[in-house]
C-alpha cells in the first residue's frame, strides 16, 4: 500500500482530533487503540501518539516503535500488534509495559520457557478466515488452555482477530469472520477485539470492546468506492 512508504505525510491535528472524535461517535462502546505503525502511516510516530487524545492505547508492528514511544513519554498501553520475534524481547516487553499478540506456537513455547520478572499481557490473536496471522480454529483450545496455565500470560487472556475482506461490504466472508470469532470466545471473560477502519465504520457487530483504526485516524478513507468526505473524516 504506497500510503505507508511516505516517507512524510502531513494531517493537521484538528483533523486528527475530527477523525478520532468520529471513531468515537460511531464505535461509542469501544475502546479505541490508535494504530500508529509504519511511522504513524507516514505521519511520524511521536508525532502522532502524542497529539491522539482521543486513543486508549496505541498498535504498533515492532518493538523498535513501542519503545520510541515509551521513551518520548507515552505511558498509555501499546500492543504489538503482530507479537514478538525472539524470546530476548520477552523481559524488554515485561520492562517497559508492552502488550504482545500470540499467533504462533514459536511464541506459545517462548512464553512458557522464559523467566520473567512479571506477566506479560498476551493477546491471543485468532484466524477467523483471513489466513494470514493467527491460530486457526482447530488449534485455539490448545493455545487457550496452555496461554491460561502459564504464568508469564496475565489474566485475563484477550482476544482478537483481522478481516480480509472488510471494506467489500458485499462480501460474506466478513459475517463469516465475525460469527466464527464470537463463538470461539464466547464465554471469555477477556477483552475481544476484530474491527480495524472499516470493520468500525461498517460492521458493527464487530466493534466489541476495543476497535483498532489506523487509515480513517489519518483521513482516508478505507473504501475503493467512498471518499473520506463521505465517511465525514478531515484530511
Ligand atoms: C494495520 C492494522 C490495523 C489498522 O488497519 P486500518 O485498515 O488501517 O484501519 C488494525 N489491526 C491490525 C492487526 C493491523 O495490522
Amino acid at each position: 500500500m504506497s500510503y505507508m512508504k511516505a516517507a512524510t505525510a502531513h494531517i493537521n491535528l484538528d483533523a486528527l482530533a475530527h477523525n478520532l472524535a468520529r471513531i468515537k461517535h460511531k464505535a461509542p462502546i469501544s475502546k479505541v487503540m490508535a494504530v500508529v505503525k509504519a511511522n504513524g502511516y507516514g505521519h511520524g510516530l511521536r508525532h502522532i501518539a502524542k497529539n491522539a487524545e482521543g486513543a486508549d492505547a496505541f498498535g504498533v508492528a515492532r518493538i523498535e516503535e513501542a519503545l520510541q514511544l515509551r521513551a518520548s513519554g507515552v505511558v498509555k498501553p501499546i500492543l504489538l500488534l503482530e507479537g514478538f520475534y525472539s524470546a530476548n524481547d520477552l523481559p524488554v516487553l515485561v520492562t517497559n509495559n508492552i502488550q504482545t499478540v500470540v499467533h504462533c506456537y514459536e511464541q506459545l513455547d517462548a512464553l512458557e520457557q522464559a523467566e520473567l520478572e512479571g506477566p506479560v499481557v498476551v493477546w491471543l490473536k485468532v484466524d477467523s478466515g483471513m489466513h494470514r496471522l493467527g491460530v486457526r480454529e482447530e488449534q485455539y483450545q490448545e493455545f487457550v488452555e496452555r496461554l491460561h496455565r502459564c504464568d508469564n500470560v496475565a489474566k485475563p487472556l484477550r482476544y482478537m482477530s483481522h478481516f480480509g475482506c472488510a471494506d467489500e461490504l458485499d462480501n460474506p466472508m466478513t459475517k463469516q469472520q465475525i460469527e466464527l470469532f464470537l463463538s470461539l470466545t464466547e464465554g471469555c471473560n477477556g477483552e475481544r477485539s476484530m474491527a480495524a477502519s472499516a470493520g468500525l465504520l461498517e460492521w458493527q457487530s464487530s466493534q466489541l470492546d476495543w476497535v483498532r483504526p489506523g487509515i480513517i485516524m489519518y483521513g482516508v478513507s478505507p473504501f475503493g468506492d467512498k471518499t473520506a468526505a463521505d465517511m465525514a473524516l478531515s484530511l
